[in-house]
């Protein structure tokens, strides 16, 4: 009989009671390790309850001490790294080193958040006129909600509530429903380590949870992450009801490779980026852009016994370069892709579709995938797969290359892969994408500095953690104070000017 999870809410475990329930699978195994409750309208509402009423006094309490809670959290993930990385790689199918490293970038945000005294400090102009002076203070927003995706259930969810709780809100956290356990067992964290009961909800659910999110007037601000349809559902829906909403969705990220780059390093830096996590990324690299038919001829006799090479594991392996996917019925839906390729004319040069993982066969398993020369009007080149499948499109020259990634509907991450500085150079300039990668293949930005794509692949104007979180998290107030020794005698009728 498969384990009942449950809800957070309040610093304790609460059963669901809609009676909805989803399957939460070992994708490793395929079985059903445990049933999701699916929040109802009502069990979000109690949840922001909670919130609402614990938020002001957490929000009194010094920035210093709120820090420390984030240094405590911090020693908590470190402590118990092996077991959330366990049950994130079973949870999720990705493989243990991978899980870990998951846990690690969600950490980097919860250490960026211990600096909240330095971050929250506000302006100050002495002397602005006479008697006058001016300052700005940053404050929470109240409760705030963070919406999650499968592929990183430990980082997102910290991206999100790491900054907003250091800022002083109440968050309602509504994980992904395919990977709900280690979300949970971040809340437990947080509250060993010191954090008020009711500061951090988990509230499982779908889109009615979402709904009940996205409707609820005591909630301020969402933070999204998922694909974009569902990132413009969100942030349209949330808007109306006045809501700050900053929404992350899909990506289509090219790898430009010139013909003056080092081969064998960038054909390396294509299959970690394509194939670690079976490509459940949203950085992954799903393009291959070769500059020049030597280019492409050569990169990719060096990716086939790459990709026929990768090492395929367990969830629970050590060293495997891959694991499962997520689920099923993702599974059969990039396979499903696989086929589309073919249908459409694209050269298959490695077929992973068949692979069976001996000792495991009723796993959510593929190999890896290659595809050449596929063209810009292919549903495959267009569509984000969202699995082991590297598609090289190739270009004639770095004019050509430069344009094909700027005119895809997709602007998350991108890179470019040569020795020349003055193309790099020019490359990084004009691109079109939120994140650039020189020589580097998968360029997602330090804790301190922030996270977020163009195009389509973000809707809001606030990006996720650095200094944007702390923006996004709270609202800024400008007080003018006059002392009566700068008071002019009489009424001001005018509208007041600095002379
Ligand atoms: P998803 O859009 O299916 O789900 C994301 C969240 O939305 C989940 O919490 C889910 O419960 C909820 N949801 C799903 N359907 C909904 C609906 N109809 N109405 C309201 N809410 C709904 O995404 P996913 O499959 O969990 O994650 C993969 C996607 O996330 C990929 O597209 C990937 O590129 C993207 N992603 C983007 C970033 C980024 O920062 N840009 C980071 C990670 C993942």
């Amino acid at each position: 009989m498969a384990a009942e999870l449950t809800h957070f809410i309040g610093g304790k475990h609460v059963k669901g009671t809609s009676g909805r329930f989803a399957d939460v699978f070992w994708p490793m195994t395929g079985e059903v390790a445990a049933r999701v409750p699916l929040a109802s309208k009502a069990e979000i509402r109690a949840a922001v309850e909670n919130a609402r009423a614990a938020q002001p006094a957490w929000a009194a309490v010094n920035p210093q001490r709120r820090a420390r809670v984030m240094t405590k959290f911090v020693d908590l993930l470190n402590r118990d790294m092996d077991k959330l990385a366990d049950r994130l790689a079973r949870e999720h199918g990705k493989v243990i080193p991978d899980a870990k490293g998951d846990i690690q970038r969600g950490l980097e945000v919860a250490e960026f958040a211990t600096g909240i005294p330095h971050l929250l400090k506000g302006e100050y102009t002495e002397g602005a006129g006479p008697g006058i002076d001016v300052y700005s203070m940053r404050q929470p927003l109240g409760v705030v909600a963070g919406i999650t995706p499968f592929n990183f259930p430990a980082m997102i969810p910290m991206w999100k509530f790491a900054p907003a709780i250091a800022c002083g809100n109440a968050f309602i956290l509504k994980p992904s429903e395919r990977d709900p356990s280690v979300p949970l067992m971040l809340a437990e964290l947080m509250l060993e380590a010191g954090l008020p009961p009711g500061i951090l909800n988990v509230v499982n659910g779908d889109k009615e949870a979402v709904d009940a999110i996205l409707d609820d007037e005591d909630i301020q601000a969402v933070g999204f992450v998922g694909s974009t349809p569902i990132a413009a559902y969100v942030y349209a829906r949330g808007a109306a009801s006045g809501k700050r909403v900053a929404c992350f969705g899909g990506a289509k990220n090219h790898m430009i490779v010139m013909p003056d780059a080092d081969l064998d390093q960038a054909a390396d830096a294509l299959i970690g980026a394509g194939y670690g996590s079976a490509g459940e990324r949203c950085m992954a690299v799903s393009v291959a852009v070769p500059v020049g038919q030597k280019t492409a001829d050569a990169l990719v006799e060096r990716l086939i016994p790459r990709i026929e090479g990768l090492k395929i594991g367990p969830s629970t392996s050590l060293d495997a370069d891959m694991g499962p996917l997520v689920t099923r019925a993702h599974l059969d839906k990039v396979k499903g892709y696989v086929a589309t390729g073919v249908k459409e004319g694209a050269k298959l040069k490695v077929d992973g579709r068949d692979f069976r993982m001996q000792g495991y066969e009723q796993g959510f398993y593929m190999g890896g995938c290659l595809f050449d020369e596929v063209t810009r009007d292919m549903r495959i080149y267009k569509e984000e797969i969202f699995g082991p499948v590297l598609s090289v499109v190739r270009a004639r020259d770095y004019d050509e290359g430069l344009r094909l990634a700027m005119d895809h509907e997709y602007g998350n991450g991108v890179a470019i892969f040569t020795r020349d500085g003055d193309t790099a150079r020019d490359f990084v300039a004009k691109v079109n994408i939120g994140m650039v990668g020189v020589n580097v293949p998968i360029p997602v930005p330090l804790a301190y500095y922030t996270f977020g794509g163009w195009k389509k692949s973000a809707f809001g104007d606030l990006n996720q953690h650095g200094p944007d979180s702390i923006r996004f998290y709270t609202r800024t107030k400008t007080v003018t104070s006059r002392w009566p020794s700068g008071v002019k005698e009489g009424a001001e009728f005018s509208i007041p000017v600095m002379k």
